[in-house]
């Protein structure tokens, strides 16, 4: 008889829990992953997925406008496809509905038992689910983070984006508070679709911890279409009347809007695990503190994902969970590595970036900065006043590129590459013996010839 019910309980079924139990169970293990709602977890059911679906939906209404400057045009000035909201949102629905049936399919055949219900710690090796207490040998927790708020009055009201994602109907307006990820792609999502979007910002820009051409850039293009950024502005309480909400601001201002959404951060999903009380050790934000082999304080429970806070991407939780598996079972200990992780923002237009950004890479020493700001060629005919940039920081000492990052059209898709590069420590002496493909964006990156002038503007 084995010791434990399992070797492995998981307690969380998104990204990173997901694919940590189904490599263990393809490799013979007994295991059993718990979740409490929808299988996929955040990135599949309420953030990367569906905000990608709505980006797409969103982009149209600038596709219309632009294809004017290629000859098409309306029946008459109004005759562009109206927009239905509900028919995208039903859309999108299904869509989800389709991948957690991946999801559950693809736990099912690799031999992992899915427990619906809600998992506690009893102790080091045993986990409660709604009354019925499962053992294993090893516990793995990949619960994820949940949107967190500041506790004003009022805060009640507003949404997150885990309602953004589900709107029955869009409003005329909306006040959109916070700067990071989030807010600034639903910023763009909502604004593309009609809807008069003010984003509030304490900081004096967008995308703290972003390169700063990048902000600037991206707070520009924003602005030009449309998105109203109030900069240094704090949101004192929020009352809501009539279906309208009143914010009172920190200098006295009365802002009122049809809809308040809230993305300042998102915190880990520790509490009711009974963590602390089998001994898990939290950070000082309450995340789960590990090592690098996503080692908790207790020897046989491990921690990976949005849960640790160590890089809030679905990719770095997969990443964790492949080298977990490799630790527990491969007999192979394997150490994550954080560095050149790229990521993008989908904001409108997009943001991405890999590498260090120019004030990081100058704390490291002296630095060429190489950019670019043009009109892509699709905005030459289409009259849009959209511009890209793009730009890239060589280490001087050894002509290493340690950082590009893009704000344009298909940045995401570019910086995918440059990643690979980064990764495998290309020079800018690669970089420039490399044959672009004309006409695109992504040439850019090899024809970069001059470096910015020092102590100036370009
Ligand atoms: P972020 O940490 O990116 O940004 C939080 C924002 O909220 C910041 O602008 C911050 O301002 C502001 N803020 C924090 N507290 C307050 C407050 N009390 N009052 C007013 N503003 C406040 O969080 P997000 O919620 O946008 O996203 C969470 C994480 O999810 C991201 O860090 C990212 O890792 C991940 N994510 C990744 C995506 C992607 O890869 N495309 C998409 C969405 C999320 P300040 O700058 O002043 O601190």
């Amino acid at each position: 008889m084995p010791r434990y019910d399992y070797d492995l309980i998981t307690i969380g079924a998104g990204s990173g829990g997901v694919r940590a139990s189904r490599l263990a169970a393809s490799l013979g293990k007994r295991v059993a992953i718990v979740e409490n709602s929808r299988t996929g977890g955040t990135c599949v059911m309420r953030g990367c997925v569906p905000k990608k679906l709505l980006v797409y939906g969103a982009h149209f209404a600038e596709d219309f406008q632009d294809s004017r400057g290629y000859g098409w045009s309306p029946d008459s000035p109004d005759s562009f496809p109206a927009h239905h909201w509900p028919a995208l949102i039903g859309n999108k629905d299904k869509e989800l509905d389709r991948l957690e049936g991946i999801y559950h399919r693809i736990l099912r055949e690799s031999g992992a038992a899915e427990i619906k219900g809600t998992g506690k710690l009893l102790d080091a090796h045993t986990v409660d689910v709604d009354g019925k207490a499962l053992t294993a040998e090893t516990i793995l927790i990949a619960t994820g983070g949940w949107p967190s708020m500041p506790k004003i009055p009022g805060i009640e009201h507003v949404i997150t984006s885990n309602e953004a994602l589900d709107l029955p109907e869009l409003p005329a307006s909306m006040v959109i508070v916070g700067g990071g990820y989030i807010a600034v792609e639903f910023a763009g999502i909502f604004n593309a679709f009609g809807v008069k979007v003010t984003e509030i910002i304490r900081a004096g820009n967008i995308l703290r911890g972003f390169d700063e051409d990048v902000r600037v850039t991206l707070a520009e293009e924003m602005e030009k279409k449309g998105v109203h950024i109030r900069r240094e502005c704090v949101v004192r309480s929020i009352e809501k009347t009539d279906g309208r909400y009143s914010l009172r601001l920190a200098h006295g201002d009365i802002l009122e809007t049809g809809l308040v959404m809230y993305a300042t951060g998102r915190a880990p999903n520790t509490a009711g695990l009974g963590l602390t009380e089998a001994g898990v050790v939290l950070t000082g934000k309450g995340a789960i503190r590990v090592d690098g082999y996503s080692r908790t304080s207790v020897a046989n429970i491990y921690a990976i994902g949005d849960v640790t806070d160590r890089m809030a991407l679905t990719p770095v939780a997969i990443a964790e969970a492949m080298a977990l598996v490799r630790t527990l079972y491969h007999d192979d200990p394997t150490a994550m590595t954080y560095e050149n992780i790229p990521s993008a923002v989908f904001s409108q237009p997009p943001v991405a970036g890999v590498g260090l950004t120019e004030a990081q890479a100058r704390e490291q020493g002296p630095v060429d900065v190489y950019i670019s700001r043009f009109t892509p060629l699709k905005h030459t005919l289409s009259g849009s006043d959209e511009k890209s940039m793009m730009k890239m920081i060589v280490d001087k000492a050894t002509g290493k590129v340690v950082g590009c990052h893009m704000v344009g059209m298909d940045a995401a898709e570019i910086i995918q590459g440059m990643a690979v590069a980064l990764k495998a420590g290309a020079t800018k002496a690669q970089f420039d013996a490399t044959i672009g493909i004309h006409p695109t964006a992504a040439e850019e990156f090899v024809t970069m010839r001059e470096p910015r002038p020092e102590h100036g503007a370009e």
